[in-house]
């Protein structure tokens, strides 16, 4: 096993802010040629940020050419860009719910099929999709949010299954609470709830889901595919 890991070629959807942003920052450290592909296109410093909306292949696709050009063919992808549309089953509007699949679910799917095309070429990739805890814990007024995050664990499991015999391997990274904007806008009730819950009895912090991701794209994670790797504080245990 190489110690020192070769720098790659990433791409990570939603990287301007939040979790992906700091997953953008981690691989940075590194040493890699890190894009980050957002509805604003920012990006930290030191990153390529392109503008991409992951619901529309052709805008994914254009995305992935722009990394290619820059860095090369992308070896390490993640999709991590997401939203909610929280409310209660009864006053969640059909809209409500097609708008976080085809974020959360079909951009991850027009971004692993894209990402697969190089990767099969190069028969070497790693693709990381961001879920939840609640994916399989399941969470009042996210009925449309936890589906889509459960369904990325049938994703890389069934992309594992197909992908595997080419050295190329994709993992799910389940976020618990982690302090970022999207948490922020919690009643600090609903907070205090959730403390109370974590075994560990704080929220996250983005550099910890980033420090699993960076993990999970290592040459030293090869043999590890299909996997739900929690990073809760201990909330979601026996998943
Ligand atoms: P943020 O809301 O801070 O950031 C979301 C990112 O996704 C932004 O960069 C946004 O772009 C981008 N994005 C949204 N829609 C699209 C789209 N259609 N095309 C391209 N990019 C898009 O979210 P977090 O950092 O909190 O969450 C990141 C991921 O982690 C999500 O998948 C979320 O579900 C998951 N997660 C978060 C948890 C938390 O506690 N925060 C817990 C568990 C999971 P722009 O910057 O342009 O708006």
């Amino acid at each position: 096993m190489r110690v020192k890991e070769q720098p790659r070629s990433i791409l990570v959807t939603g990287g301007a802010r939040g979790i992906g942003a700091a997953i953008v920052e981690a691989f940075l450290a590194q040493g890699h040629r890190v894009a980050a592909a957002s509805t604003s296109g920012e990006a930290p410093q030191g990153a390529l940020g392109i503008a991409c909306d992951v619901t529309d292949p052709a805008s994914v696709d254009a995305a992935f050419a722009q990394a290619e050009e820059a860095h090369g063919p992308v070896e390490v992808v993640v999709a991590n860009a997401g939203i909610t549309k929280d409310t209660l089953l009864m006053r969640m509007s059909e809209a409500d719910f097609d708008a976080v699949v085809d974020v959360n679910l079909k951009g991850a799917f027009n971004v692993a099929k894209r990402a697969s095309k190089a990767m099969l070429r190069a028969r070497w990739g790693r693709m990381i999709f961001i879920g939840s805890v609640v994916g399989l814990y399941g969470s009042p007024g996210q009925v449309n949010y936890a589906a889509t995050k459960s369904g990325l664990v049938g994703m890389a499991r069934s992309l594992t299954r197909e992908l595997g015999a080419r050295h190329i391997t994709a993992n799910v990274v389940a976020p618990g609470f982690i302090e970022t904007r999207m948490t922020a806008e919690l009643p600090e009730a609903t907070v205090a709830g959730y403390r109370a819950a974590i075994p560990a009895g704080r929220l996250g912090l983005p550099e910890e889901v980033a420090s699993a991701v960076v993990f999970l794209a290592s040459d030293a994670a090869g043999y590890i595919s299909g996997a739900v790797l929690p990073v809760d504080g201990g909330l979601g245990m026996g998943h």
